[in-house]
Formats: structure tokens, sequence, C-alpha cells
């Protein structure tokens, strides 16, 4: 980059830079600046900070007048995740807004007390409000304390439950971090901030087992405190309550500071609003078929309304409440037992009320055709090159990564390498670290990724079996590195734009088959109707059949009557053949498309 001889350009620097900081203002590659500094002498990591008058003299052999400034402070990216149904809270009228019970998850660590402590909450709690105290698991129950009422979802042993936690504890607006204070911070807690932090769900600790002699609950404020979860005796903002579950000591406490969490959130739904919420759990039962537990998050569900879940759906024959009692109606927060789903429907899937089970149908018909297309061009994985082009065309204004070390003095090395890491240029796209922790990469970091779009990174780690298939079939990318500088010089090409171009598909056009003709020279042909856009001679045809891709290739006659043509628009009719394949069906979909290539800068 030196320019020998010529005049240098003006640059102005702080009183102390960052390596990759210099990098940047130079233009050049972090990689670049070291060896500079080591030609003169200097060892220094892409993290170092470097003074003034050294960066000048990088700078000057760079071929730049390096001149003083102040230093100016980034600002945060914000978070994005948020689950469906905030968003669909969001459209609702705000002056029929009223305020809702909470709804509780309870998350941790394997071990440390969750089914202990949602047992003592539901004991106490049952045994003083209810005759009989006759509860049914059906994943959520319900609890009134000083005549307010919260809705705890009860889910841990279950195995969708996983699925939920990944999909940011969807339904909760709180959610209570169970810590064993004899074992402290362990993978499944950091998993669980993650999860909660992504959801930008509200969190209070609770330290669970203090009636043991080796409890050590201001060890564990520490270790929680050093994670960025500071207590608010700490002057932080996040409630501690000490506790034991089986020995039933401070459950009052953390009820209590449940309720003081909710008036601060302002947990609201419409009661009168459209009708939706999410699944906690489903199952097909002997006799009773289909019976999901949904947690209403908005308007009032009725027996006898059609419901949509997924590629779930069926009008609601009978409903229950968590004790297994018969009821027609629940509001916001109740989570109601139904019975008349056609499948079982996914854990952790927004559901909602539709006209008639044909509208239902409808829907579901329209979202696998979508899906069908989503999974022919691949966009739904977030490998590194498709996030950087999402990201190009504005979808996406970070990239997010979940990184996986075998040794925490690896981890924050990158951890704080990458994090400050930003494109430059007008979007001057960051990096978000989502979730970083040692070990193995498991099926919850597969998880995480897919609910929070981002992409795995293993520093000489491997994931395991079950996550190696999982990452396959969500399309999740996982890149492995042994080498940090490596790993730091793709995620900058990454959003710098420099990665391979990639294949994008581009859609043109859509027609359906009307009927199927014998035809001499290509065995049948397609009497379509082009439904939108167009069907391109030249283009690439594939066939969509339940939203399932039949077949893709070229296409050997496009016909208007008895004439060829080279295309035909959206309103006409048109008989189609294509090469090495015409096993066609009335009601398949022909899709007619494209190929650029999306240059990645
Ligand atoms: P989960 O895996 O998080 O659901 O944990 P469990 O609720 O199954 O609890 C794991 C073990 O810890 C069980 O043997 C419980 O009896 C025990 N345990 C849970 N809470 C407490 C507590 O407050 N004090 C003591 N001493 N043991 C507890």
């Amino acid at each position: 980059m030196s320019e020998n001889g010529q005049e240098n350009k003006t640059i102005e620097l702080p009183v102390s830079i960052t390596v990759r900081e210099l990098a940047q203002t130079l233009e050049a590659s972090p990689i670049e600046v070291i060896k500079t500094l080591m030609a003169n002498g200097m060892m220094a990591n892409i993290n170092q900070e470097i003074d003034f008058d050294t960066a000048a003299i990088v700078s000057a052999e760079m071929g730049f007048e390096a001149v003083p400034i102040q230093v100016v402070e980034e600002e945060a990216i914000e978070e994005v995740e948020v689950p469906l149904w905030r968003k669909k809270l969001e459209e609702e009228d705000l002056s029929q807004l009223e305020r809702r019970p909470p709804v509780v998850a309870i998350l941790g660590h394997v071990d440390h007390g969750k089914t202990s402590l949602l047992d003592a909450i539901r004991d106490t709690s049952v045994a003083a409000g209810e005759a009989g105290g006759i509860t049914q698991h059906i994943g959520a129950y319900q609890i009134e304390h000083k005549g307010r009422t919260i809705t705890f979802l009860d889910t841990p042993g279950h195995a969708a439950f996983t699925a939920m936690r990944a999909r940011g504890a969807q339904g909760a607006d709180i959610v209570i971090l169970v810590v064993a204070a004899d074992d402290g911070v362990m993978p499944q807690t950091e998993e669980a901030i993650a999860h909660s932090r992504a959801a930008q769900v509200a969190m209070i600790v609770a330290l669970n087992k203090i009636d043991k002699d080796n409890a050590a609950p201001e060890q564990v404020k520490q270790q929680l405190a050093d994670i960025g979860i500071v207590p608010d005796d700490w002057d932080g903002d996040t409630i501690f309550v000490p506790l034991s579950a089986t020995e039933k000591i401070g459950l009052e406490d953390l009820l209590e500071a449940i309720l003081l969490v909710a008036d601060d959130l302002e947990i609201l739904a419409n009661p009168q609003g459209e009708v939706f919420g999410t699944v906690i759990e489903a199952e097909l039962t002997k006799g009773r078929g289909v019976m999901a537990t949904l947690l209403v998050q908005n308007g009032t569900l009725r027996t006898g309304d059609t419901v949509l879940a997924g590629n779930s759906y069926g009008r609601i024959k009978a409903m229950f409440d968590y004790t297994g009692a018969k009821i027609t109606e629940a509001g916001p927060s109740v989570p109601v037992s139904v019975m008349g789903l056609s499948d079982v429907p996914k854990a952790g899937e927004l559901f909602n009320v539709v006209e008639s089970e044909k509208a239902a149908r409808e829907i579901i018909d329209n979202r696998q055709l979508e899906a069908g297309r989503k999974e022919a061009d691949a966009e739904s994985a977030a490998s590194l090159e498709q996030l950087f082009a999402r990201v190009q065309a504005g979808e996406e204004d970070e990239l997010r990564l979940i990184i996986k070390a075998d040794v925490q003095g690896s981890l924050e090395p990158i951890v704080s390498s990458v994090k400050d890491l930003k494109s430059g240029g007008e979007q001057n796209i960051g990096v978000k670290v989502i979730h970083a922790a040692t070990g193995r990469i498991t099926n919850d970091d597969v998880m995480l990724a897919s609910a929070t779009k981002s992409i795995i990174i293993g520093f000489n780690v491997d994931p395991d079996n079950a996550a190696k298939r999982l990452a396959d079939s969500e399309g999740i990318s996982i890149r492995k590195y042994k080498i940090i500088y490596h790993l730091i010089e793709d995620i900058e090409k990454a959003l710098q734009g420099m990665l391979e171009p990639v294949e994008k598909k581009i859609l043109i056009g859509r027609a359906q088959v009307l009927k199927v003709f014998p035809s001499g020279k290509y065995d049948q042909v397609a009497g379509c109707r082009v439904e939108s856009g167009e069907i391109r001679r030249n283009a690439k045809i594939r066939v969509l059949r339940e939203g399932k891709i039949a077949f893709e290739g070229g296409i050997a006659s496009l016909k208007r009557h008895q004439d060829d043509v080279n295309e035909v628009r959206e309103g006409f009719e048109c008989g189609v053949g294509l090469k090495g394949f015409s096993d066609f069906q009335e009601g398949d979909i022909l899709e007619s498309y494209v190929i650029e290539m999306v240059s990645a800068v």
C-alpha cells in the first residue's frame, strides 16, 4: 500500500489504538500491520493497544501521515431476536391492552433443582388454593399469590423442552435462572442466559440449595456478576433470591420477586384482540387424539375456534385447564389443553385462530410452497457466505456467532478479537457473540444457532454426532478452526465482503399445472396457467409438489397454442415440456427462475 516517493495521505489517529482498529483505519489487513510492527521490533497481537507514536510509524510505512484526534465511542448494537408473538402484539390497539398474569419459565443446569422448584411452588400454592389439589400435567400451571395469578411453564424433563429453550423460552415473560449454590455457573447456566438474552426475557436468579453445607452463594453471585448478571444489592439490575426448593425456604421471596419484576415489565394483552399464543407441548393420546397445551398470549380462545399451529390445525372440540377441569374459554396467560388438532404441533410454535379449517389448509399450502422454495434456495441455511449475502441485502445488520473452544485460554482472546470487528463502510456491520463457552458443539448450540440465525465457530472442538446431524438438517454452518488468525481473517473477509460470491436463484414466475397431455416427443407436457411473473424459455424450472421439489432442470419446449414462444406472461396459458422430466401431475407448481452470482462485495 505504501506509495514510495509520493506525498503521504493524512489520517487521524487517537492517542491509543488497537492493532485491529489501526488496520481498519489504514484499510489494511491486521496481519499486514502486525508484520510492519514486527519489522520495527515490536511483537503485538490484534487486540493490543499501541500508542500514537508507534501507530504513526506503522502508518508512515504504509503510506499515511498520522495526526492525533480524540477517541470516539462506538455505539452498541441492539438485540434483534424477538419472539413472533411479541411482534404480533405490537400490532394490537394500544388502548385495548390490559394487564395479564406473568408467564414464568424455569431454566438452569441439569440437577440444579428446576423440577424440585416447580414442584415446591406447585405444592405450596395448590395445596393452599384448591380442594384435593389434583393437577394434571399439561406442561404449565397457574398459582395465586397475594390475589394475583402467575403462570408457570412446567416442561423441564420433556424432550420438547430443549427445543423450546432454544426458541428463547418463547412464551415466557420472565425466566427464573436456577443456579445451585453448591455448584455455581455451569455450561447450561450460560446457555440459559444466552437464550434469555436473545429472547429479551427478564431474568430472576434463584440461588438454590442454600440449605447445603457447601453452599457458597456469594461466590456464585460473583461468578454471575462476572458474566454480566449483576445482583441488585451490588448495584446491578437482576434480583437474586437465595432459596431451597427441597426445604421450602425462600419460595415466598421468589414469588414476591416475580410480581415485582412483572409490575416493572407491564405485561399486557388484548383479551378482545386477535387470538394467538405459543404451543407449550403436544402429544398423540390413545383416547383423545392430539392433545396440545396452548398458552394464550392475546385474545380469548374458545371451544369451537379453529386453531392453526405450524402444519397442524383443527376445530377445538374441548378444552381443559391445568387441573383437568373442562373450560370453554381461556384468556391471556392461561394455559389450556385442547382437543381437536389434526397433527401434533411443535413445542415453541406460534398458534393463532383462523376463520375456518379451509382457511387453515390454504395457509398451510402456501407456507409449504414458500418453504419448498426456501429449501431450494438454501436461504435458511446460516453459512457465513449466505449470512453475509443477507447482510448485503439489508436483511441482517450483524453477523451472529456462537463460539465453542477447547479451553478458556483460547476462548477469551477469540471472543475479544471478534466482538469488535466491524466491516466499516456505510453499513458498518458488526459481530455479535450470542454465546461463547468451552466444550464440544452440542445440539443445544445448534438449536441456539437456529433460533438466533447464528453460525457456529468451533476452535479445536468438534460437534458431537447428534449436533452434526441436527446442523445438517437445520442448515446451520459449523466452521472449525485451529488457528486464531485464520478464524479472525475469515470473519473479517465475511464482514468486508471478500468471500467467494454465492449463487442465488431469482424467481421470475410461477405457473400451475391444470392438465397433463401426452406428447410424442417428450412423453408428457404440462398444460399450465402462469399465475405470476413469467415463464421464460431459457430460464430454469423447478417442479413443486406438496411443497417439495419434484424436479429441477431446463425447458425442452414452451408453447402458446401450437407456437413455440420464448416467454409466457401472467394470466396466459401455455404448454411446458421439460428436459428429463415428464411425470407431471395436476396441481403441480412450476417455478421459473434464473441463477445469478451475487457478489459478496
Ligand atoms: P433439575 O435437573 O434441575 O430439574 O433438578 P432436580 O429438581 O431434579 O434436582 C436435582 C437434585 O437436587 C435432586 O436430588 C433434588 O432432591 C436435589 N435438590 C433440589 N433442590 C434442592 C435444595 O434446595 N436443597 C437440596 N439439598 N437438594 C436439592
